[in-house]
């Protein structure tokens, strides 16, 4: 096998007639053999029914379902584990990603690229969502302690060997293009430009996304930790200049000292620093806390093809 092309799909009936008919052009034009799995993660209306209609059409389609909604990447681990080709194509199934990139994506690695990302140079998502896009790649690639390309998601082509990495990287909490980029190998960019979903809502919420957006930051980065010890510098260094104005008052002036709405000041200054720091330091350790659970990252349920 050459080529695996993992799917992670989640409520997406109306898309997948339309998914197979563009892979399946892109699939024959590539010529050599490939497999596509499609991983159902836990979809709740009929693309289980459709992704086992379109294995009947062509068994180079194959399926792979969870015993419930696990969420994307958790979908895209279970999806590597399965991929048997000498490069693995990670994409999703709503027609954002465009198959039709797979041709230069090849062509890089058969250039000798062992993983080639994609660069999103457009999207078609509205003015707040971008925004947010950007400030969280700007985060990312400010703090994280390996280097992450700027608007580079999921959609890329890994070789076997950097799929076999993954593989042995036993975290629960996912964020698969930092789990990529500290990969190394070398690797390269290609750009393109993002379409609009084909159809439906988007199943990654708000939500879900900061979940996702925290995951990639606190997975690879300590940033946040020191960033609660840079605040308490601050915070001591101005209550010590404060305290000395105070003493200076006190011994050398004769001003009556009214401290009520300093006192307050600081008081809810320093609770909220010490909520926030404290809150920081929770988010790492309900981390900690799921790591060491060793539960399995996904169930699968049934498996077409596999
Ligand atoms: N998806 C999934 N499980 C989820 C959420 C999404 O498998 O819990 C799939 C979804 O069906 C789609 C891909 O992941 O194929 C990307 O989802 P979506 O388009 O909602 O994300 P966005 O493009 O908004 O980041
Ligand atoms: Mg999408």
């Amino acid at each position: 096998m050459t080529y695996s092309i993992i799917i992670p799909i989640y409520n997406e009936e109306d898309i997948l007639p339309e998914l197979h008919r563009r892979l399946t052009s892109v699939l024959d034009s590539l010529g050599e053999s490939s497999e596509v799995i499609l991983i159902d993660d836990g979809s709740a209306d009929h693309s289980y029914d459709a992704m086992n209609e379109i294995h009947r059409k062509d068994q180079r389609f194959k399926v792979l379902r969870l015993s419930r909604n696990f969420g994307h990447q958790v979908a895209i681990t279970a999806g590597l584990d399965y991929a048997t080709g000498e490069a693995v194509i990670l994409m999703d199934g709503d027609l954002q990603d465009p198959p039709e990139l797979l041709a230069e994506m090849t062509a890089q690695w058969k250039a000798g690229y062992q993983v080639v990302y994609t660069v999103k140079r457009s999207r078609k998502e509205n003015a707040l969502k971008r925004f947010a896009f950007a400030s969280f790649y700007r985060l990312m690639h400010t703090f994280s302690s390996i280097s992450i390309p700027m608007e580079a998601g999921n959609f890329s082509l890994l070789d076997k060997r950097v799929v076999d990495v993954l593989r042995n990287m036993p975290e629960r909490n996912r964020y698969i293009s930092g789990m990529r980029a500290w990969a190394g190998f070398t690797q390269v960019g290609v750009e393109f430009h993002r379409d609009a979903r084909y159809s439906g809502m988007p199943k990654m919420t708000l939500k879900r996304l900061i979940n996702l957006a925290l995951d990639g930051l606190i997975s690879f980065s300590n940033a946040p930790l020191r960033l609660a010890i840079y605040i308490g510098v601050v915070v001591a260094g101005f209550s010590f200049l404060g305290a000395a104005y105070v003493i200076y008052e006190k011994l050398f002036t004769h001003q009556a000292i009214l401290g009520w709405t300093s006192t307050i000041v600081a008081i809810t200054f320093i609770g909220g620093m010490i909520l926030l720091t404290l809150g920081v330091i929770g988010e790492y350790i309900g981390r900690i806390y799921d790591e060491v659970k060793h539960r399995p990252i996904y169930i699968v349920k049934d498996k077409i093809g596999l």
